[in-house]
């Protein structure tokens, strides 16, 4: 068994990793419920264990989202988290500690405000003048994002109302969230997905993650709105948040006019029960309700431990959940002939949206939650926009139910299902399958890939189920059976029209989207694009050895072996000829970039860089004209050389290849922007 000891290193390293993904990349790993759910172990085990202590502990730090890609800023003032309280008992313990500071004989009044979910910031005006936006950073020293916050419409650049008849604000910062409206994010989600960008989870990574963005041009395109709730200054005579709430609105800023004086914590409880209910009524997203002593001056008494003030708490809404019957599992064959189960439920309405169906990934994942047909289980939708059933209600299971069993045959085609020794899932290794068929067809005809408006999960089953189509080519001799498919019951002459002048335009789609949508396993978008930039033709991928292949950055051996595995398969060469015989574009144009130092150099990159990921600096690189390696050789022009390099800076030195520091990447860098 692992001590205690290794228990805390182990579960620190682990939020300080979920950490950077949240905050710095706007990628979360893993879902904010069970996020809170590490957290609240490693305080607990933390305060088990005070004799290991450490002030490196995500517990005592705020959340980081430095990147050191923009310049740093030192806050005025701190700009710490809040501490979570995820019941009502725990809001009355928070009410006790404030009275048990501030004395028997105060009257303690609070402000119960929406706890938008969003990213914060903090911005400094100068006599009355916009002068610096930051992000949290780690609460002392913040990022300066003031080009980015400027496109935001509802940040004013000037104060109204300035020089005040009352308080002096000649220096003061201002806090507050950004944040994107649901129905915004939703339309920004849908064009990223015409583009075939990657989704974001949800409105407050995308808020958070466009904050980020090197290019302002790019931020004003995006449907950001703020709502302010701090003033801070040294020098006005500030008294409650309340009053500064309703001076900033005076001022100028966007305020959330929902908030609501307390005068005793039952108060406080009310309000927040009520907000929740209010919760999916909004039009942004709320986490929970913000709880702040009123007056400044009891704050000021209260002061602040390292992480979060002692006279502010978050009171955090349950993530969103609801109980059902699960009625089914069913087995669905994917396009790779993954067979995975799925969830059937009684229809239940959930977050925005009726949920019927949610993933149960593998059977791995069934039998550690034991969900067994016609069980009660608790669904959830956190940050994530797919439902998952977190639990089943044990007490209320029926006493004959049994584990659930995997399939033996495909549900598709009734083949004998495989299960590899290394993997958990099952696979039907037919390949006339006719789940997997439709699997294949939807996955080529998808906006991402080959976008053929109008061919969809229904017509896809159809014309399999009519044997119209067999395979993907065969999606291009449509049009020479026009009159049978009008024949077809509930597809008119327009419709098929229609589908058919969107199959000739899908023609046009560039190699990387073809590359994508012929399916070759672990061929995503982005390693698509990869090949596609560094092949330039279909022809030379095929031709490529497993060497080759992994030599190109970010291509791993599994990808190099399902790239070789698929081209070794006559029938895929025989459909990827059709194919061409139709038209599709199977090559692009090298990039034309002017002359600059990156253009057909080789780079191998190790170790690590202070102020890029590895992949970042390999995407500048490759955009430049360069290309990215993973191994050093003779031919290779320049190792970039981070902090720990290891074996490929030792190999470099012994052949005498050109070592660059970071410093010397910038200066390049710096010689070509602007091309
Ligand atoms: P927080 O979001 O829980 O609360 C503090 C923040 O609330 C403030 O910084 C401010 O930005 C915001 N806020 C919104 N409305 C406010 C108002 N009216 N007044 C004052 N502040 C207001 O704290 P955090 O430190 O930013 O994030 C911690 C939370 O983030 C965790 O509880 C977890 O749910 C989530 N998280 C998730 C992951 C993941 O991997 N999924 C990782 C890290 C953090």
């Amino acid at each position: 068994m692992k001590s205690a000891e290794e228990l805390l290193h182990e579960l620190r390293e682990k939020i300080h990793l979920y950490d950077y993904h949240y905050y710095v990349l706007a990628e979360p790993l893993v879902s904010d419920y069970d996020y809170d759910l590490l957290f609240k172990e490693l305080e607990k085990l933390e305060s088990e264990n005070p004799q290991f202590f450490n002030l490196e502990s995500p517990t005592q730090r705020v959340g980081k989202d430095l990147t050191k890609q923009f310049k740093p800023v030192t806050h005025q003032f701190p700009m710490i988290s809040l501490a979570n309280t995820y019941s009502e008992s725990e809001v009355l313990d928070f009410d006790r500690r404030v009275k048990e500071i501030l004395g028997e004989n105060e009257k303690v009044e609070y402000v119960v405000e929406y706890k938008i979910d969003g990213a914060s910031v903090s911005i400094n005006y100068v006599d009355g003048k916009l002068k610096t936006a930051a992000t949290r950073g780690d609460g002392t020293t913040g990022e300066e994002i003031t080009q980015n916050v400027k496109t935001i419409k509802s940040v004013p650049l000037k104060l109204k109302n300035y020089p005040h008849p009352i308080f002096s604000l000649t220096n003061i910062e201002v806090r507050g969230e950004i944040y994107m409206d649901i129905k915004d994010f939703k339309l920004l989600n849908i064009e990223r997905e015409k583009r075939g960008e990657k989704l974001f989870a949800n409105p407050r990574n995308s808020s958070a993650g466009t904050l980020k963005l090197q290019d302002s041009q790019l931020v004003s395109k995006r449907p950001l709105k703020i709502f302010t709730y701090y003033l801070l200054s040294k020098q006005t005579g500030l008294q409650q948040q309340n009053d500064n709430l309703e001076l900033l609105s005076a001022l100028g800023f966007r305020i959330n006019k929902d908030f609501q004086v307390c005068k005793s914590i039952e108060e406080v409880l009310h309000v927040c029960r009520k907000f929740e209910e209010q919760r999916d009524s909004l039009p942004f997203e709320i986490d929970g309700a913000v709880i702040k002593v009123n007056a400044i001056r009891q704050q000021n008494i209260l002061g602040s431990i390292a992480k979060s003030p002692r006279w502010a708490v978050a009171f955090k809404f349950k993530a969103k959940q609801a109980t059902t019957l699960l009625k089914a599992i069913t087995w669905q064959v994917g396009r790779t002939g993954a067979v995975t189960p799925v969830a059937e439920l009684d229809p239940v309405f959930l977050a925005g949206s009726t949920i019927s169906r949610a993933t149960l990934h593998n059977l791995e994942e069934i039998h550690r939650k034991d969900i067994r047909v016609n069980d009660l289980v608790v669904l959830e939708k956190g940050g994530d926009v797919i439902p998952k059933i977190v639990s089943v209600l044990l007490d209320e299971r029926k006493v004959d139910s049994l584990p659930t069993e995997p399939p033996i045959n495909c549900p598709g085609c009734n083949s004998v299902l495989y299960q590899p020794e290394d993997e958990v899932a099952l696979y039907c290794e037919n390949l006339e399958c006719p789940a997997q068929i439709k699997g294949k067809l939807e996955h080529f005809a998808s906006r991402t890939a080959m976008d053929i408006e109008g061919l969809g999960e229904a017509l896809v089953d159809l014309f399999v189920e009519e044997k119209i189509l067999k395979n993907v080519a065969d999606i291009y001799d449509l049009k020479n059976h026009r009159e049978t498919l009008i024949q077809i019951e509930r597809l008119g002459e327009k419709s098929i029209d229609n589908l058919l002048s969107s199959i000739e335009k899908s023609k046009r789609q560039p190699f990387s989207k073809v590359l994508f949508a012929i399916g070759i396993r672990y061929v995503g978008a982005g390693v698509a694009k990869k090949l596609a930039d560094h092949f330039l033709s279909l022809e030379n991928l095929r031709k490529a050895t497993k060497e080759e292949l992994i030599n190109v950055f970010e291509i791993g051996e599994s990808i190099a072996e399902s790239i070789l595995q698929f081209f070794c398969d006559d029938k895929n060469l025989i459909i990827i000829e059709r194919l061409q015989h139709h038209g599709l574009i199977f090559s692009t144009e090298k990039k034309t970039i002017s002359e600059n130092v990156f253009i057909n150099k080789s780079f191998v990159l190790t170790g690590s860089l202070e102020n890029f990921s590895r992949e970042e600096a390999g995407e500048k690189i490759i955009n430049f004209g360069g290309k990215v390696i993973s191994s050093v050789s003779k031919k290779t022009d320049f190792v970039l050389a981070g902090e720990a390099s290891g074996s490929k800076l030792d190999k470099a030195q012994t052949l005498g290849i050109k070592i660059l520091t970071e410093n010397d990447f910038l200066e390049m860098l710096k010689s070509v922007s602007g091309t």
